[in-house]
């Protein structure tokens, strides 16, 4: 057993609650980005515009249907 004073035993329970909180906070902020990066991976992004429009996977890149401009595949970038 550690021994522990009686100061420090509050010190170490508001330390361990804060680092739970923080696991749970980090892991809850990775779960999202998947999440969102998931979405954006079907999408291809306007570099004239910035509409986001469906991707066909598969042949010959539509033009933007907001300004026709023909883009080029590449990931959608997250800010
Ligand atoms: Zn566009």
């Amino acid at each position: 057993m550690i021994p522990v004073s009686l100061e420090t035993l509050p010190l170490a329970y508001v330390a361990i609650c804060a680092g739970i909180i923080a696991l749970a906070w980090g892991i809850s902020a990775i779960r999202a980005r998947k999440v969102r990066r998931a979405e954006l991976s079907d999408l291809i992004q306007c570099a004239a515009c910035g509409t986001l429009y469906p991707d066909p996977k598969s042949g010959e890149l539509p033009p933007c249907p907001c300004c026709q401009h023909r883009n080029e595949r590449a990931p959608v970038r997250m800010f």
